[in-house]
């Protein structure tokens, strides 16, 4: 069906909350293993439709926000779906307490359970107040980031709205963006303090409620990570500064010399080529050719898949008046299809869609069939890796994407992932250390997340940025208030890409057969052991990173460097 014809209906939301209830006391009272399954999946099924017309609202809103229909629609939804959000939790608790536990693991796999006992751990009655205290000053954050209103260059503009300015090839101009920006942070840094400062009470507080010494294990909990802890973490870290920083401060050598500032300060690092960024070669028409042609030489899998996308009207890719800001893949349960909505600009993340957000999609589509839908849960480390590594099987047809600009693309690809590296390491190491030390002053706190920025970022120099000298910097990543210690995990999917990346050269058959493993066995398994059964090196195994490094830096070499400028 295509996705115009997909009928709408509002919910009945009374009933269909009355009809899950009686599902769980279904599920509570059963006298059968056949019983309690019948009862699960017929939750899940109850659940996969309420959610396709939730997605249904939210797509068509999001296309069009100025629609009165779906807009309206879209609304209902945000009110009456979150007394839904209990089910889960319910069929969990329900579950584990069941003497069809057993049952449920034999068919499904132990997986399944480790998934509901995790789910657990990070929630108890008792927090429920501090979890509205926590929500509430993600808000606040939030807000007081998206109220930025700076005069820059006649017009008045958000922080994002700098940022082509700080790309900009003129010294002076890239300086007075980065200070208008940096400066505004700096006359919110008290009020960014004080919300943090709360956050980090009250989820020390959940911590203890909880039963345990910090609020790490709560947090690594919420992320669903059964398989990996905050040691494994530390010896992960330590890999990246020991293999990626030297490689990191070599490519920033390169890029002054070849953007011709010896001494580059910070706001320097924005201008990454003086002839500008890799530009796609086209507009949507243009480029979704190009995807078609390459999904279709690439693999039987990704060819049907590509086609069910177009043929269906399942994405919608190119910025008009009234659209949402943003981009997301997202899937309809009754229809079993991915739909990918996105802003094409003109740059190079146009292309990032057609492979980032369509290895999502790709990966949900392998998935289509999987029921119960919670056997295909998996942690954000595992996502990423079906994303970030079809952007790499993607490189041998990226010349009809970037043209001239394709041997560009191919070195900021590289180098841009290994640059993230040690930045993604830092957050998590600053935010180990915030939890570690509940006490900690907002002084004490910038004093550490500069030390920090000095390991693993030792090239950056903020010379003349009392706010950012100072320590402060962290106070621009969302993820450290609003959603804590989920930023490792796009660290860890990238040095699984990369793997598939140096793989797919060798051996591009069995590359290509691990990659589906991954995306087909995502939640049956955790991540660490996912990679065993993907014959991927596993990343917090020291010397993983020691024998990628290498052969990237080898990449990027053998590349022609007269078209890198
Ligand atoms: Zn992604």
């Amino acid at each position: 069906m295509k996705f115009a014809d997909m009928p709408y209906s509002r919910p009945d939301f009374e009933a269909q909350y009355a009809r899950m209830k009686d599902l769980l006391k279904q599920m509570e009272e059963a006298q059968s293993q056949e019983a309690f399954i019948d009862a699960l999946l017929t939750l899940d099924r109850e659940s996969g439709s309420l959610q396709t017309q939730a997605t249904l609202a939210h797509i068509r809103y999001t296309i069009n926000t100025q629609d009165p229909f779906y807009s309206a629609e879209n609304d209902v939804m945000d009110e009456n779906l979150p007394r839904f959000q209990e089910i889960p939790a319910e069929v969990a608790r329900i579950t584990l307490a069941s003497p069809y536990q057993e049952a449920v693991s034999q068919r499904y796999g132990a997986h399944m359970l480790e998934k509901m006992e995790v789910a657990m751990k990070a929630f108890s009655p008792e927090i429920v107040e501090d979890l509205v205290e926590e929500s509430k000053l993600n808000s606040e954050y939030q807000k007081l980031i998206a109220s930025a209103q700076i005069e820059f260059e006649g017009e008045t503009r958000n922080l994002s709205g700098l940022l082509p300015f700080m790309q900009s090839t003129d010294r002076d101009m890239r300086q007075s963006a980065f200070s208008a920006h940096w400066g505004w942070m700096a006359r919110h840094s008290e009020a960014l303090d004080s919300i943090f400062d709360k956050l980090v009470r009250v989820r020390h507080g959940i911590g203890k409620k909880l039963g345990y010494d910090s609020f790490i294990p709560v947090a690594y909990a919420r992320m669903g990570r059964t398989d990996w802890n905050m040691e494994d973490a530390r010896a992960y870290r330590k890999q990246i500064v020991e293999s990626v920083v030297p490689l990191t401060q070599k490519l920033y050598r390169q890029q002054a010399q070849r953007i011709g500032i010896p001494e580059m300060k910070a706001y320097d690092l924005p201008l990454e080529y003086l002839s500008g960024n890799p530009l796609p070669q086209g507009e949507e028409p243009y480029l979704v050719d190009r995807a078609r042609e390459m999904y279709k030489a690439l693999s039987p899998e990704t060819d049907e898949f590509f086609s069910v996308m177009t043929g269906q009207g399942l994405m919608d890719l190119t910025t008009k008046p009234g659209k949402a800001a943003g981009g997301y893949m997202t899937f309809i349960p009754d229809y079993k299809v991915p739909f990918i909505f996105s802003n094409f600009n003109g740059t190079s993340g146009d292309v990032d869609v057609l492979t980032h957000e369509a290895g999502h999609a790709f990966q949900g589509y392998l998935q289509r069939d999987v029921f119960p839908s919670m056997l295909k849960d998996y942690t954000m480390e595992v996502a990423e890796i079906h994303s970030m590594s079809m952007e790499f099987f993607a490189h041998p047809w990226m010349e009809g994407f970037f043209g001239p600009d394709t041997e560009k693309y191919y070195h900021s690809h590289v180098a841009d992932g290994l640059k993230f590296l040690p930045y993604g390491a830092s957050v998590d190491a600053f935010q180990e250390w915030v939890y570690l030390n509940p006490e900690a002053t907002p002084k004490e706190r910038n004093l550490k997340y500069r030390e920090i920025e000095k390991v693993y970022l030792p090239h950056l120099d903020y010379s003349g940025f009392p706010y950012l000298e100072g320590g402060a910097r962290w106070q621009k990543q969302l993820h450290i208030y609003g959603l804590p210690f989920y930023y490792l995990d796009y660290t860890l999917s990238q040095v699984c890409a990369y793997q598939y990346f140096i793989w797919n050269q060798k051996d591009p058959k069995a590359a290509w057969q691990s990659y589906l493993t991954a995306c087909r066995r995502a939640g049956r398994v955790p991540f660490t052991a996912l990679l065993k059964e993907c014959g991927l090196n596993n990343p917090f195994v020291p010397g993983t990173i020691a024998q990628i490094t290498p052969r990237l830096e080898a990449y990027m070499e053998g590349l022609d460097q007269s078209k890198i400028h």
